[in-house]
């Protein structure tokens, strides 16, 4: 007899249960800037100085009073020099300083005007400058502080770092950043079936038999959000076999990641293991494709507990629910404070007249009028979907789309 059919859980739902058990993991580490790109920033950056620390040129050209410029064709004596770098005088009223960019603005001048809007003139004892245009107050000036405020909290706790992150920290003088220590994670492939690409040669490839794909989208996916992932090879679809490494696993790791196996089949030993050495407190959600996602913990012996996640088999429902689930659980262990993945409207240029009873998330892609294409096959062990496509549409249980309908499309680049 077949098992009861599970009742399958909302991904919202889903998704809220997990991140309520992602209490971030304590250790942090000190990294160098260079170092901590894709890091968690765990500590406020607040700022000793205004970014920029005085008010500067934003152009090459000359800085003035506005006021000695009523109208264009004013010539004005050339008083000084101030070049990146350097401080001028305080501006004598009716003259001009040539400045560059990023000189400090002198006391006095309020504008700059740049180069190309004023007349050079070699005069008697210096230059002199025409001045073809006539200045408001502020123009061309980069105000101290208009990018960093003194005391500003110009990165907060939480942060994911990317470039213009580390390249803001750099800019308050920071050269260290306290982040969260890399998640350790093993990761397990389960089946039979399984063959490691490399082992022989594909036209040797066993009958029966398939390449172990999802390791290596798995391993990539982990490490680009920070994980320390560490391979626990593939685990034969035996009981006893499955329990000793998940049971060794737990030891070693903050969170235990296996792959297949956890559905409901006679071979699949993923699920009654985990029952065995901790609990599942969640598995089947209402997603496809990716209904068979699992969570739970494992306990260590000696106390203490690591994190189980049960990921689909089929490669296209392990991506989909390791984007929308498993990347917010380890991006939350480490502290992150945005981890929900945000959908935006995109125009379809695909039609979907058959509805299906669960939430799809559908690959596609943008064409060069920016309205989105479906990929032909759907299927869930079609792995080519996701390589053609540059992103997935989250379309409602129950509902259908005609071509011009506005639908919820995430880029995939949003994932990583
Ligand atoms: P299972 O959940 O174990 O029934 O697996 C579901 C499907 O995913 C089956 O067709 C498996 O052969 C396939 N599958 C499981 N693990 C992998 C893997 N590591 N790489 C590629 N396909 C896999
Ligand atoms: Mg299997």
């Amino acid at each position: 007899m077949n098992p009861p059919r599970p009742s399958l859980t909302p991904l919202d739902e889903a998704l809220t249960a997990i991140l309520a058990q992602a209490k971030p993991l304590p250790a942090l580490e000190t990294l160098d800037l260079l170092q901590a790109d894709g890091r968690i920033l765990r500590q406020d950056c607040r700022s000793a100085l205004q970014v920029p620390p005085l008010d500067n040129s934003a152009m090459d050209g000359y800085a003035l009073r506005s006021s000695d410029v009523p109208a264009p064709g004013v010539l004005l004596p050339i008083s000084q020099r101030i070049a990146a770098g350097q401080v001028g005088q305080p501006l004598q009223p009716g003259t001009a300083a040539r400045i560059f960019t990023g000189a400090p603005l002198p006391a006095g001048a309020d504008a700059i005007v740049m180069q190309e809007q004023c007349e050079l003139l070699e005069a008697e004892g210096g230059q002199q400058v025409r001045i073809l245009h006539q200045p408001q107050a502020g123009d061309w000036v980069r105000r101290a502080g208009q990018d960093i405020a003194l005391d500003a909290i110009a990165l907060a706790a939480g942060q994911r770092l990317h470039p213009a992150a580390l390249g803001l920290a750099a800019s308050m003088g920071i050269a260290q950043l306290q982040v969260a220590r890399r998640p350790k994670v093993v990761l397990f492939s389960t089946g039979d079936e399984l063959v490691q690409p490399g082992s022989l040669a594909p036209q040797a490839l066993p009958s029966g038999k398939i390449f172990n794909s999802n390791r290596y989208l798995l391993t990539s996916l982990l490490q680009r959000w920070g994980c320390e992932v560490e391979d626990g090879g593939i685990l034969p679809d035996d009981r006893a076999a499955t329990t000793q490494a998940l049971q060794a696993a737990a030891q070693r790791a903050d969170l235990v990641v296996s792959n297949a196996g956890v559905s409901v089949g006679d071979e699949d030993h993923v699920k009654p293991a985990v029952e065995a050495l901790g609990a599942l407190t969640l598995w089947s959600i209402s997603m496809k494709p990716g209904k068979p996602f699992a969570y739970g913990h494992l306990r260590r012996s000696g106390g203490g507990q690591a994190h189980f996640v049960g990921l689909p088999g089929n490669p296209v429902s392990g991506v989909v629910t390791a984007m929308l689930l498993l990347r917010p659980f380890v991006l939350r262990l480490q502290g992150a404070r945005d981890v929900a993945p945000r959908f935006m409207p995109a125009v379809a240029d695909f039609a979907v007249p058959k509805p299906d009873s669960r939430r799809e998330f559908l690959r596609v892609r943008r064409n060069a009028e920016g309205r989105l294409e479906l990929f032909p096959n759907q299927n869930s062990g079609v792995l080519t979907s996701a390589v053609w496509g540059d992103g997935l549409v989250d379309k409602p249980a129950g509902s259908t789309i005609v071509v011009g309908d506005s639908v919820s499309y995430i880029p995939f680049a949003d994932f990583f």
